[in-house]
């Protein structure tokens, strides 16, 4: 069995570091706080035997070898950035408990077939730059200049940051990315960060997908007018519209019951914006995710129809654009059924479900086979302080994941 003990000392220490006055956990990417966690990652990281460097997009990456070294390894990996004031499992449970399959592995004189790396992707949140998944998306090759180019809040570039943490951003075409076949398989543990688990009292969960959002901006067109001496019966009200746009939104997401399917408006500028202004326009967004991508056209069609009438008949102008659309993604099922039959070796109940929260991943499911395990946290909270996972949960979730490597590693 894997160290219990040592995992949640380790959660701990690393939690210490940007702890908030409200105790939560501020690490943005490439800062001093993040420096100083990546330090310590590392040392443990050298603790537990791999070899330890840092690629030209910030991932800090460690390294076993296996028998065959040239064989494609199998990637452990998260994150160990936060949100501002975030909680200390968030992405730190997947690094640190990569960690310690290692060193268990290690400590048993247990030798892969297969190198095994863990990885510490940078800026899984995008709450520095806005823009999250970066190394996960350099790894995968899939970013660019621009991704280079963003700015934080105090004006300092992406690039001038990895600059600063003595990285060349310049060589991550050559240096840090990998092609389809070089990894033969990724395996993540994270937080639920939902309620599901843990109303069915389970501590650990397979994870069958992840689901793909959607964002669309709608502009929602009609005539201002005075609050007193317009009559009701002849206003173009721009938010009566966008009111029941919003309805419909979830109107259709809850007629897909048992699913994924969720729609959420978070987002709404009324204008002119005046007490006694009938709004003239209203501008908002619409997220909608989905694990079936083919559902979620439907979906957004529907939603898209549906508003155009709702526009007709109350004389507005309504107008869709689409801002950003990822693929969900299905995990492998081979891992997914090792994961079964592993956990009901564990005598753990083996309850399959979905992601609706983005992980990096989404993106290694475009150069690999992916396989995740999620573990309970309390009342399903995540992003806050107030975020908690019991350590018994979280050794299952790491024992789960070394049977699942172990077998991965072997040929
Ligand atoms: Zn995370």
């Amino acid at each position: 069995m894997i160290n219990r003990g040592r995992l949640e000392e380790r959660i701990e220490r690393l939690g210490r570091i940007g702890r908030t006055p409200e105790g939560g956990v501020t690490r943005l990417a490439l800062s001093d706080e993040d420096r100083q966690a990546q330090a310590l990652a590392a040392e443990w990281m050298e603790q537990a035997g791999m070899s330890v460097y840092r690629d030209p997009a910030g991932n800090l990456i460690g390294r076993i070898e296996g028998m065959d070294r040239e064989a494609p390894p199998v990637v452990i990996g998260s994150h160990i950035d936060t949100v501002q004031n975030g909680g200390k499992y968030d992405g730190a449970i997947g690094v640190l408990g990569g960690i310690e399959v290692v060193q268990h592995f290690r400590e048993e004189g247990l030798c892969t077939f297969r190198p095994i790396e863990v990885i510490a992707f940078c800026e899984e949140e995008g709450s520095r730059f806005q823009s999250g998944m970066f190394g996960s998306r350099a790894l995968a090759g899939m970013t660019g200049e621009a991704d280079l180019e963003l700015t934080d809040g105090r004006g300092i570039t992406r690039r001038e940051a990895l600059a600063g943490f003595g990285l060349e951003p310049g060589r991550i075409g050559v240096q840090a990315v990998r092609r389809p076949g070089e990894v033969r398989a990724y395996l993540e543990m994270h937080i639920e960060q939902g309620p599901v688990l843990e109303r069915a009292g389970a501590p650990v969960g397979i994870v069958g997908g992840i689901a793909g959002p959607a964002w669309m901006e709608v502009s929602v067109e009609g005539k201002a007018g005075h609050a007193g001496t317009l009559p009701m019966t002849m206003r173009r009200d721009a938010l009566l519209g966008a009111g029941e746009i919003a309805l419909l939104v979830e109107h259709i997401c809850r007629s897909y019951p048992g699913t994924p399917v969720a729609g959420t408006v978070g987002r709404l500028a009324v204008l002119p914006g005046g007490t006694n202004i009938v709004p003239g326009r209203a501008l908002f967004s619409v997220d909608i995710r989905d694990i079936d991508a083919i559902r979620r056209e439907e979906i957004i069609e529907r939603v898209r129809s549906g508003a155009l009438e709702i526009g007709d008949r109350r004389g507005l102008a309504v107008r869709f654009d689409e801002r950003m659309k990822i693929d969900p993604v299905r995990c492998s099922p081979a891992i997914v059924s090792l994961m079964k039959e592993k956990s009901l070796g564990m005598k753990l109940e083996c309850l399959e479900l979905v992601s609706g929260a983005g992980h990096d991943a989404q993106i290694m499911a475009s150069i690999t086979d992916v396989g995740m395990i999620f573990v309970r946290c309390k009342d399903g909270v995540s992003h806050h302080p107030a975020e908690f996972a019991e350590p018994a949960d979280i050794a299952l979730g790491t024992e789960l994941l070394a049977r699942v490597a172990l077998e991965l590693a072997a040929r």
